[in-house]
């Protein structure tokens, strides 16, 4: 048994340089945006208006289209006109139009006055005070100017952005493909979690976990089942991945045993980018890449390690960005802020660390608690964390009031204690 990984430890910047290195966007293709499911996807194209909205003036309110200039003297109501009437009636000195929101607002009138501000008797009405040129209309290009950029490529589409398609008229439009994103799990001791129990075992949580994040991700999630710690069984999982998916997701198999053999498998099939990085939890983590010839793009393999918190926190940390730089999001990167702590923190003696942690606002800055036990198996530190202190090496506590450099995982949390 080798006593000493061959492999240098790389720091957590460097490691994530590497791999930003051989991740370029996948392809585009073209899809209707408004009648699929866009969760995640990211713009390809940058989206411009034709024309102006609104494309005539519009009343902003319910009332009367009228000319400013006639002030508060009474004036002739000489017809009404809603939302979708076709433009084309004139306001005289002296007379209005009773108007809805949305309506066009007919020549010769400059301004609308709100109904609630009015009376009208016997065709006649009277206004309370005066208006000014251009009170309550929307002027041609007021929300979007004709030939403006409204969306960017690179662009994760949400309700905003959804939205704003639907009103500049864009249906098809090119986004950049979905990543398939294949998922290992390895151990002889690994099983199906509604398998049969047996003594020593350890049900298969990884391997969910993991599709689960690449679906959150963006991509889609395909099951390589679980490996047993054999290499021909393993080198045939690993090929399958290299016909059908753009990444591989190992987990386990990649520390110092005699039975992890993951990385030995790598080397013979691909290239290994880095073996180790200097952090915590996670320290086996694998990065390679697996050329095939007459592909576009290599597979990217993320070795992950087998305890439950190190493979999702490396996945954080390494994969996801990677991830979302394949589907060309223009922001990859988690929010990084700083926090005040509000328990002590203990450090890593020698590794930066990433303790999972729950942010708040609280008495007007960001507040971190701690989820408790760090333990590399103790997948419930993950639970409730939406966020990742980044903890430097030391000796000394941090201690509570102290601030720290962290990553947002997920929204602020209620701070009610
Ligand atoms: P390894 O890196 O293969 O030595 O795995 C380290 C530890 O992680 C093992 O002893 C298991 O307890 C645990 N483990 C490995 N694979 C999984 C998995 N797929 N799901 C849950 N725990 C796992
Ligand atoms: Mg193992």
């Amino acid at each position: 048994m080798r006593r000493e990984s061959p492999y240098p430890m790389v720091p957590i910047d460097e490691a994530q340089r590497i791999i930003t290195a051989h991740v370029a966007p996948l392809g585009v293709e073209e899809m209707d945006v408004l009648r699929n499911t866009t969760d995640g996807r990211v713009l390809a194209e940058d989206i411009y208006a034709t024309d102006p909205l609104p494309d005539v003036p519009k009343a902003a309110v319910d009332g009367y289209a009228l000319r400013s200039a006639d002030g508060v003297a009474p004036r002739r109501v000489i017809a009404e006109v809603t939302a979708g009437a076709a433009p084309g009636l004139r306001v005289e000195p002296g007379t209005a139009v009773r108007v809805m929101t949305g309506a066009p607002v007919p020549e010769g009138a400059d301004a609308v006055v709100m109904v609630e501000h009015t009376e009208e008797q016997d065709g006649m009405l009277t206004v309370r005070r005066a208006l000014s040129a251009g009170d309550n209309i929307h002027t041609v290009g007021q929300d979007i100017a004709a030939g403006q950029c409204v969306l960017m490529r690179g662009t994760t589409l949400g309700a905003a952005e959804i939205g704003l398609l639907a009103t500049v008229g864009r249906v098809r439009v090119q986004v950049y493909r979905r990543p398939i994103v294949a998922v290992l799990a390895t151990g002889d001791e690994v099983y199906e979690p509604d398998g049969e129990v047996f003594p020593g075992g350890v049900r298969d949580s990884n391997r969910y976990a993991l599709m689960a994040a690449a679906r959150e991700a963006g991509c889609v999630a395909v099951s390589l089942g679980i490996a047993r710690d054999d290499l021909s069984v393993q080198r045939a999982a690993i090929l399958d991945a290299v016909d059908r998916a753009d990444v591989l997701l190992t987990s386990g198999g990649v520390s110092m045993g005699t039975r992890d053999l993951i990385k030995p498998l790598l080397a013979e099939l691909g290239t290994v980018h880095f073996g180790r990085v200097a952090f915590k939890p996670g320290k086996p983590t694998t990065f390679a890449t697996i050329d095939r010839p007459g592909r576009a793009s290599p597979l990217l393999v993320f070795g992950l390690p087998g305890f439950p918190v190190s493979s999702l926190v490396s996945f954080e940390v390494f994969v996801r960005p990677a991830l979302r730089r394949l589907q060309g999001d223009a922001r990859p990167e988690r929010p990084r802020v700083r926090v005040t702590l509000r328990d002590p923190i203990y450090p890593s003696a020698d590794r930066p660390e990433y303790q999972r942690a729950i942010v708040g606002w609280a008495e007007g800055r960001l507040v971190a608690r701690s989820t408790g036990r760090q333990g590399s198996s103790r997948l419930l530190s993950m639970l409730g964390a939406n966020a990742m202190l980044i903890v430097p090496p030391g000796t000394q506590p941090f201690p509570a009031g102290a601030e720290l450099e962290a990553l947002l995982t997920g929204p602020l949390a209620p701070f009610d204690e």
